[in-house]
């Protein structure tokens, strides 16, 4: 788009806006008119009620009309003053009060009495307050109806909030939203193509404008805020259709076809049937390795429905066709568990997998990298530090990164010099709402597992006393069954808690467990420590296992059926899903129970699903609604833009619309051959390019 020349011009432009405003308004990246204009109200507050005086009652916040009968100035004390002004209407009088510290400017209410002269007529607008027999109103704002051509900016009408900083008022920025608009408005030209409009049924620009500012009705300024949130996402889907595009037009990947060497054997050592979903995912895998183009797909399920089953399958395939693969995990006891796994169904295979693991002498290293380098190694599993570090690959050709949420746009770019154009599939627990999955990876191909593996229990989920949750304790290890604690304590750097937490364990197991054995692990433990004491629970010679978040992930455990968690309204709804995968994961019927305090009512609503749904998906959906997109992926890491406009919630189908729209256009001319596309392709271009993988379009 084009920026009206007038409209680029410095704020400094403005009545009443010199050097001194214009560094306020750069704090809120406020350069131009044109900034101004796109610094949009965060609401409306519907000030066209106004009410007749008589009706002002104390404790709601009104919009009043009247004349004023003089000013006065009551002096509090040394540091306050009270201006009054008495405001009569046809219905009687009400004094409407301003509070106003004295120091350091000890004339704060110079020329008020000139002002709010006797006659002058005035809108006021505050709550309503009694005090000492005196009914009053505070006044948040006022406005003089006095002069001549006056229409009310800030009353009768929907008035903007906006979003501000320290030093700028809310009523002069409005002022100077409403000047902009007023002198400039004739220049802003409709920049998109008119049928384009007409099809999405968008409001023209310049009516947006001023409707997401001053709007006519409540339906108006959706109208305007709907244009601009569409506008949102249509290039953001323009970029991703682009992406994939470009990456379609690649065909540097090598395609894997299945030869049976490794994955008959496999298949043979796994001693159960994959369920549906699992055969259906790798499918899907093995038809998007076959391709010359990179693969670049996202398999999701929950904890224990059998990924690592599919990404094992995913790798044996690109080592049958003389590629490497790496399989990354976001911590190292999560590398460690791939690597057991890895060892159940591999061993007896003539190929070498290898863990790049933090506890690996320096010799050790050495060795493993240069077998990486020369190829010896073909599976090598590791954290995602395997990135950053200087390891080289002789021909990667697959890499499966666990936990997708942690895995950002950074990271890829460092993948990139790995291998240039290696398949990748990215697996998470934590399900991606469908409007999440759509906006942030529209580049990105989903498989699903939804059905657990046969003879899954039940898992109930309970919130209860801590003395209810450590008697289920007792019931369950006496039948011989093991038993998670899980406390929020010591966590890697919350050193001065160590000892309190070790206190409080030490207690647990001399009082309430005391005819248990209960074993503590934490993260602060030393890496051996942590290995003796997993190694003991494993083998039942710990019952009671307590531990902080650390078991978060990769612990599989069949004979753990119970784990309580305590201080559980600290955690997200998503960390406590996964903590209570832990459980339920051999063949008896398990439990979570939750200690907790909720001190809100999201704490509270996330506990209460938690009870009601295993569900993974519905609890993804619901973690996006309480916490937001921001939250959900890491801010910094999912690499978008932040939407001014649109919400990723709210706004589902209209993003489905702008998706289809970006996503046809390149359907129905691939080449950018139309005029239409060719402005389209441009203003992506110019919002987005070096971001999100979209290389530098003039
Ligand atoms: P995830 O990585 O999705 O959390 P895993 O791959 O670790 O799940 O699988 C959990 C457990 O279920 C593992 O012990 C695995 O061997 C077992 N498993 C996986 N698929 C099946 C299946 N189809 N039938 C029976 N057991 C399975
Ligand atoms: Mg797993």
């Amino acid at each position: 788009m084009i920026i009206p020349l007038s409209l680029q011009q410095s704020v400094q432009y403005l009545k009443g806006v010199g050097p001194k405003r214009a560094a306020l308004l750069h704090k809120l990246e406020i350069r131009t008119l044109w900034d101004i204009l796109c610094h949009y109200p965060r609401e409306h507050e519907d000030r066209t009620k106004v009410t007749p005086v008589i009706k002002a009652h104390p404790g709601s916040t009104v919009t009043l009309k009247g004349l004023s009968e003089g000013f006065e100035i009551i002096p509090v004390g040394r540091n306050l003053a009270i201006g009054k002004v008495l405001l009569k209407d046809e219905t009687g009088f009400i004094w409407a009060v301003w509070y106003r510290r004295t120091t350091p400017r000890y004339d704060v209410f110079a020329n008020w009495d000139k002002k709010f002269a006797k006659g002058s007529s005035l809108w006021i607008h505050g709550p309503v307050e009694r005090y000492h027999h005196e009914t009053h109103v505070r006044v948040d704002e006022f406005e003089l109806a006095t002069e001549k051509s006056a229409i009310p900016i800030h009353m009768d009408r929907l008035v903007p909030l906006y979003p501000l900083t320290e030093g700028v008022d809310a009523k002069g920025f409005r002022e100077l939203v409403w000047q902009t608009l007023q002198t400039y408005t004739k220049d802003i030209r409709e920049y998109l193509p008119e049928p384009f409009l007409e099809k999405h049924r968008l409001q023209h620009l310049p009516e947006a404008i001023r409707q997401i500012h001053f709007p006519d009705t409540l339906a108006q300024r959706d109208q305007a805020r709907r244009r601009f949130a569409f506008e949102e996402f249509f290039f953001l889907e323009m970029a991703m259709a682009q992406v994939r595009r470009t990456r379609h037009q690649n065909h540097s990947a090598l395609a894997c076809t299945p030869r049976r060497t490794y994955l008959t054997p496999f298949r043979k050592t796994l001693g159960f049937e994959m369920t549906n979903d699992q055969k259906k995912a790798v499918n899907d895998i093995f038809s998007d390795m076959a391709q010359t183009t990179p693969m670049n797909r996202l398999l999701q399920g929950d904890v224990g429905s059998g990924k690592t089953v599919v990404a094992l399958s995913a790798m044996l395939l690109a080592v049958e066709n003389g590629q490497q693969a790496v399989l990354m995990a976001p911590t190292e006891i999560l590398a460690e568990q791939h690597f057991l796994t890895l060892k159940k169904f591999l061993e007896g295979l003539p190929l070498q997998w290898a863990l790049f693991s933090r506890h690996l002498t320096a010799a050790q290293r050495r060795r493993q990298i240069q077998d990486l380098e020369e190829g010896r190694i073909s599976l090598a599993i590791g954290t995602h530090a395997l990135l950053e570090e200087d390891i080289r690959f002789k021909k990667l050709g697959l890499v499966i990164v666990d936990e997708q949420h942690r895995f950002g746009v950074r990271q890829r770019a460092i993948l990139q010099r790995k291998a240039p154009n290696p398949h990748v599939l990215i697996m998470t627990a934590t399900p991606i709402p469908r409007t999440l999955a759509l906006t942030l990876y529209g580049d990105l191909s989903v498989s699903t597992i939804r059905e657990l593996p046969p003879g899954r229990p039940v898992l109930t989920t309970h919130w209860t006393l801590e003395e209810n949750a450590f008697a289920a304790v007792r019931r369950e290890v006496e039948a011989g069954r093991q038993a998670f604690i899980v406390s929020p304590l010591v966590e890697e750097s919350e050193k001065m808690d160590l000892n309190a937490a070790v206190a409080e364990w030490e207690r647990l197991r001399t009082t309430v467990f005391s005819q248990h054995e209960v074993g503590l692990i934490h993260g602060r433990m030393k890496p051996g420590e942590k290995e003796r004491i997993m190694t003991l629970f494993t083998d039942n010679k710990i019952n009671i296992l307590a531990a902080t978040p650390v078991v978060e992930v990769g612990i599989d455990i069949p004979n753990a059926t119970i784990m309580v968690i305590l201080n559980a309204e600290r955690y997200g709804l998503a960390q406590l899903h996964q903590l209570r995968g832990r459980v339920g994961r051999g063949r008896f019927a398990s439990s979570c129970y939750l200690v907790a305090d909720p001190k809100s009512n999201d704490a509270v609503r996330r506990l209460k699903i938690l009870c009601e749904t295993t569900d993974g998906f519905r609890i993804a959906e619901e973690d996006l609604q309480l916490r937001g997109p921001g939250e959900f992926l890491g801010e910094a890491q999912h690499g978008l833009p932040p939407f001014k406009v649109g919400n990723l919630v709210k706004d589902i189908d209209l993003i489905q619309e702008a998706r289809q729209a970006a996503f046809s256009l390149y359907e129905s001319d691939p080449e950018c051959r139309t005029t239409e596309h060719l402005f389209f392709q441009k203003e992506t271009a110019r919002r987005f390019s070096g971001k999100l993988g979209l290389g530098q379009v003039s």
